[in-house]
C-alpha cells in the first residue's frame, strides 16, 4: 500500500520475519492457553469521576508473557485468539484471573457500585457458552455490590445476529452494564444505535488525543456527548494523558474518563491504598 495504488509485490511468508513470528507466536499462544495459566495476569485501569474525581470503576486488562518472547501485547494476541478460535479458552484465564484479584467479600477496595468492565470479543456474543462463562464473574461482582461490565468494539456492535442481540438484552436485565468500545472509529448507525441494549458510548482515544489543541476534535466530542443524551447513554472519554485534556473534556460536561494521566494499568493491589 505504501508503493501506491495499482501495483504489486511478491510477498512469501516464509522469508517473511515478522510473518514468521507471527506464526510462532500463533502457535505458542494456543499451548500457553492449554498448559500454562501462570503466564497471564490481569491489570486494572480506573475510570474517574471527572467532577469529583473518585474512582468509579476499573477496565479489566489482560496481560501474557510469555517465557521466550517476553510480554505480547493484547492488541496483537487477542486478534491471534480469535483466529486460533481461542478466544473462548483466553476469556477463561481472564475472568479466573480478575476473580483472584478482586477480594471475596465487599471491603473498602471497592466501593459501592464500583463498576468492573471486561473486553468481550463480538464473536463470543454469538457463542451459547457465553452465559456459563460469565456467571462466575457476575455473581461475585453481585456478591459486592459492584456492576459487572461488558466492552464491545463499535466495529461489531452493528453486525451482531438477533440472537446476539437478545443475549445481551438478557446480560442489560440482569444488571449488567454494556459499552461500546472506540466509539467513533466504527460504523455506527444513529438509527441503530437507539435499538441496542447499550447503555455506555467509550469515546475513542483518538478524539481525546488533540483536544484543546484542535477545536475539531472538540467539536466531535461534544457531538457525541449530544448523542448519548439523547439516547439516554453515559459517555466515557479513553486516553486521556494531560490536564489540558482533562480540563477540556470538564468543560464539555463529559463525566467519566480514563486515561494513562488518570491512571495506568496496574495490579489490582496497587489501587489498594485507595486514600
Ligand atoms: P481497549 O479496550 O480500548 O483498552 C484500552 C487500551 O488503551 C489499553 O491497552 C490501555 O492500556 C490503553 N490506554 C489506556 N489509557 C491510555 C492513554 O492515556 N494513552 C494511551 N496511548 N493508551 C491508553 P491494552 O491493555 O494494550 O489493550 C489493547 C486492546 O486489547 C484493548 O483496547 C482491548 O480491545 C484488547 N483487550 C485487552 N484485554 C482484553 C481481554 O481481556 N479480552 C479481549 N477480548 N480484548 C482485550
Ligand atoms: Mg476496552
Ligand atoms: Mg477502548
Ligand atoms: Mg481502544
Amino acid at each position: 500500500k505504501l508503493a501506491g495504488r495499482a501495483c504489486y509485490r511478491m510477498y512469501s511468508a516464509v522469508d517473511s520475519e515478522q510473518g514468521r513470528r507471527h506464526q510462532q507466536l500463533s502457535e505458542a499462544l494456543v499451548v500457553s492457553l492449554k498448559t500454562a495459566p501462570e503466564e497471564f495476569s490481569v491489570v486494572f485501569q480506573p475510570q474517574l469521576d471527572l467532577m469529583t474525581g473518585k474512582i468509579a470503576g476499573y477496565e479489566a486488562l489482560l496481560r501474557w508473557c510469555h517465557p521466550e518472547f517476553g510480554p505480547v501485547s493484547p492488541a496483537d494476541f487477542v486478534p491471534l485468539a480469535e483466529n486460533r478460535g481461542q478466544i473462548h479458552e483466553l476469556t477463561e484465564h481472564l475472568i479466573r484471573c480478575v476473580l483472584q484479584d478482586l477480594p471475596n467479600v465487599p471491603d473498602r477496595s471497592l466501593p459501592e457500585g464500583c463498576r468492573i468492565a471486561i473486553n468481550i470479543s463480538p464473536r463470543q456474543i454469538n457463542d451459547s457458552r457465553l452465559e456459563a462463562l460469565l456467571a462466575p464473574f457476575f455473581d461475585r461482582l453481585n456478591r459486592l455490590g459492584c456492576q459487572p461490565e461488558l466492552e464491545i468494539t463499535e466495529t461489531h456492535m452493528m453486525n451482531l445476529s438477533p440472537r446476539s442481540l437478545s443475549r445481551l438484552a438478557g446480560f442489560r436485565k440482569r444488571g449488567v452494564v454494556v459499552a461500546i468500545d472506540d466509539f467513533g472509529t466504527g460504523y455506527s448507525s444513529l438509527a441503530y444505535l437507539h435499538t441496542l441494549p447499550v447503555q455506555v458510548l467509550k469515546i475513542d482515544r483518538q478524539f481525546t488525543r488533540r483536544l484543546g489543541e484542535k477545536s475539531r476534535d472538540s467539536r466531535i466530542v461534544s457531538a457525541i456527548l449530544g448523542i448519548a443524551d439523547a439516547l439516554d447513554m453515559e459517555v466515557v472519554a479513553e486516553g486521556i494523558e494531560n490536564e489540558a485534556q482533562l480540563e477540556k473534556l470538564r468543560e464539555l460536561r463529559c463525566m467519566r474518563g480514563q486515561g494513562f494521566y488518570l491512571g495506568r494499568p496496574a495490579a489490582f493491589g496497587a489501587w489498594l491504598s485507595g486514600d
